[in-house]
């Protein structure tokens, strides 16, 4: 059978390996396995979310609220901006995909950093729209100004800070581009891991409220995967001028958010506490795998996120470490599919990097 032709050079999605392939595999135990392949939280999530779940099957039957009235009435209040500037998705995935669609067919063209969130790339080329990437790997906002001037794109792509890379544009540069777009341009600024950089560098921070006041054309997208620990439970969001609001929400399906996610996400909201240990405890763990790299003498990227990136010699392949740790038990994420020698490594609880160093000392000095 013959399938539309945009699938034909779409490359799947390289989700990060999960534990039941250990499991089923290795015959790893659960309670062995140390995952750090996909940016989770490895505190898991606030305790409060735990009785959320215990009364979750009271509700299991019923449809969600399609409103999900309450989840935005918290998130409007966290960031000080109205209902009506929300959306809400399986995911900030979800929205990205909202994002594409509303914008794009095969005329139109979407601007991105050389190495950025895979998603962007697939759900570009399902419609058949046209990828323009940077040559820099890094946020270069010149060089996005420039290809911005010459391609003219429906959207454009901001992930601040980049994953996989952890690197991350100032405020000040993420706002001089979007200024320097037109109205009709839709810019997408992937906050996923905001909580982050905030917290290490004010000047990384990006407030939706200054954003959208400032914007008519941006789109700030959040999520509750990573520092609000909630990966499994499948909620992002989306805040905006509401014209760009209503145009999405044309897109989203009822009930796109399960009424269990729903009541989590509004929980771990109230829970500020457990988010701020969680920052707090990745950047002081971080620097043990700068020591680490630095001991070693292997290049690592400077991170505003809750992982870090190796970049490899030659003699060090990735695809290598990250068999030698998976058979361990461990695992991190190989950045071969974007193209780079590099190891990108979640970071864990103190106990999970005492076990990732030990093991990567022992690949190390092997070599
Ligand atoms: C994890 C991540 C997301 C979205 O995660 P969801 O689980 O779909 O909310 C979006 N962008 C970036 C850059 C990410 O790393």
């Amino acid at each position: 059978m013959k399938f539309n032709k945009e699938l034909d050079d779409i490359v799947l999605y390289e989700p990060g390996k999960p534990v039941e392939l250990l499991i089923r595999e290795f015959d790893i135990k659960l309670e062995d396995i140390i995952k750090l392949g996909s940016n989770e939280n490895p505190f898991g999530s606030s305790s409060k979310v735990s009785s959320i779940i215990e009364m979750g099957s009271k509700k299991a039957s019923l449809y969600p609220d399609d409103s999900m009235f309450e989840l935005k009435d918290s998130i409007a209040c966290k960031y000080n901006i109205k209902p009506n500037n929300i959306i809400i998705g399986a995911g900030s995935d979800q929205i990205i995909e909202f994002c594409i669609r509303a914008k794009c067919n095969i005329n139109t063209k979407v601007l991105m950093a050389r190495i950025t969130f895979a998603m962007y790339e697939v759900y570009t080329k399902q419609v058949g729209a046209k990828i323009i990437k940077t040559s820099s790997i890094h946020h270069d906002i010149n060089e996005f100004k420039a290809l911005y001037d010459e391609h003219k794109p429906g959207v454009v792509f901001l992930c601040v800070p980049n994953n996989p890379l952890g690197e991350c544009l100032d405020k000040d540069a993420v706002f001089d581009f979007i200024s320097h777009t037109s109205p009709e341009t839709l810019v997408v600024i992937d906050g996923a891991y905001q909580e982050f950089a905030r917290y290490k560098d004010k000047r990384k921070g990006i407030e939706p409220k200054e954003l959208l006041e400032r914007f008519e054309n941006v789109i700030y997208l959040g999520t509750f995967s990573k520092a609000y620990g909630l990966a499994g439970m499948r909620v992002g969001y989306g805040l905006a001028h509401n014209n760009i609001i209503n145009a999405l929400c044309k897109l989203r399906p009822p009930f796109n958010v399960s009424i269990l996610s729903l009541d989590c996400a509004k929980e771990a909201l109230k829970d500020e506490e457990f988010v701020q240990s969680t920052i707090v405890s990745t950047f002081k763990e971080m620097s043990r795998y700068e020591t680490f790299a630095n001991e070693n003498g292997i290049k690592f990227i400077p991170s505003w996120g809750n992982f870090i990136t190796f970049v490899l010699e030659e003699k060090h392949s990735s695809s290598e470490i990250c068999d030698w740790l998976l058979k361990k038990g461990i695992i991190i994420r190989g950045l071969k599919s974007y193209g780079m020698n590099a190891i990108r490594i979640t970071i864990g609880t103190a106990h999970q990097n005492d076990r990732v160093l030990e093991s990567l000392r022992e690949f190390f000095s092997s070599k």
